[in-house]
């Protein structure tokens, strides 16, 4: 359970309620914590909740409930929803544990590794679970950091760390579900040549946030709305104002994420590497899938 309720009966005898995800109420100050942690009930049921702080040994800190209803979601949640779960939390300890993290676009979502298990033919998209990438880090930081865009690399003298690697699909899942990614420092690799380099919060963007004047491409993530009738326009949910023309690539896209039906896509959770400009007439921002690499695009469908 990544979300509780905070129940709190306020001066004038009213009920203030307010949604934590484990991720925020985990960065609360002690004293607040141990004010709340009593009020927690489950967002679904509304049993009463506790909170567990992350233990020493690494496991992370949780929301749960013995007085689930018992049929209430959070007590038997789906296999899509546990997993979900695991992936925000495996980059949330990414964004604990490392100094710096790499996009694999390579990486093959669960549902094709679980394909590729059952045809051992396939070898190369196998390596990666937890594997890291050797990536050269400047020796000190001495390149100025623009505001908002990427670093090139420049620094002849670089030493060899090691930096774990992650792909889309747990990263879309973990700022869906509102890890600190959207708003880390963390740096991030987006080119396995190991030439830019980002801020995690300059590189991921909100389709609700994207400005078609910034001229640099980002990592654009949100929710699917609906598409067009003719399926050749992504509109996201977040923004009304936003296309994401996907016409060029429209059957591979579909086939890529076993989309058969229009309302496959509603609801879907979805990033990609592009760039956001405006149209012709300025009354619409578009966003274009970088070289249109379906590498560089994921989408996350509902499973049901
Ligand atoms: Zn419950």
């Amino acid at each position: 359970m990544l979300d509780a309720i905070c129940e709190l009966e306020t001066e004038d005898h009213l009920t203030a309620r307010t949604t934590y995800s484990v991720f925020k109420f985990q960065q609360l100050p002690d004293d607040d914590i141990e004010r709340l942690r009593q009020w927690l009930i489950c967002p679904a049921c509304g049993g009463k909740a506790y909170f567990r702080k992350a233990s020493k040994d690494g496991k992370a800190a949780c929301f749960g409930s013995r007085y689930h209803q018992a049929d209430c979601i959070e007590f038997k949640p789906s296999a899509q929803k546990s997993r979900e779960e695991q992936d925000a939390i495996e980059v949330q300890q990414q964004l604990v544990d490392a100094k710096a993290l790499m996009i694999d676009f390579s990486r093959k979502s669960h549902r094709h590794s679980l394909a590729n298990k059952a045809a051992p033919t396939s070898k190369s998209s196998s390596i990666s679970e937890s594997s890291q990438v050797s990536v050269t880090l400047p020796a000190g930081a001495q390149v100025q950091e623009s505001k908002t865009g990427y670093q090139v690399n420049t620094a002849a003298q670089t030493i060899e760390t090691r930096v774990p690697s992650q792909g889309l699909e747990k990263l879309l899942h973990s700022l869906l579900r509102g890890t600190d990614l959207a708003a880390s420092e963390l740096w991030v690799y987006t080119d396995s040549d190991r030439k830019y380099r980002w801020r995690a919060k300059n590189l991921f963007v909100n389709f609700a946030d994207a400005d078609p004047l910034d001229n640099k491409p980002h990592l654009y993530w949100g929710t699917i709305s609906h598409t067009d009738k003719a399926v050749s326009w992504l509109n996201p949910a977040d923004s009304k104002d936003i296309g994401i023309p996907i016409d060029g690539i429209k059957q591979a896209l579909l086939a890529q994420f076993e989309i058969e039906d229009k309302r496959d896509l509603e609801g879907a959770g979805l990033i990609l590497f592009g760039k956001c400009f405006w149209n012709k007439e300025k009354t619409r921002k578009i966003i274009q899938l970088w070289n249109n690499d379906l590498q560089r695009i994921f989408i996350s469908k509902l499973e049901d």
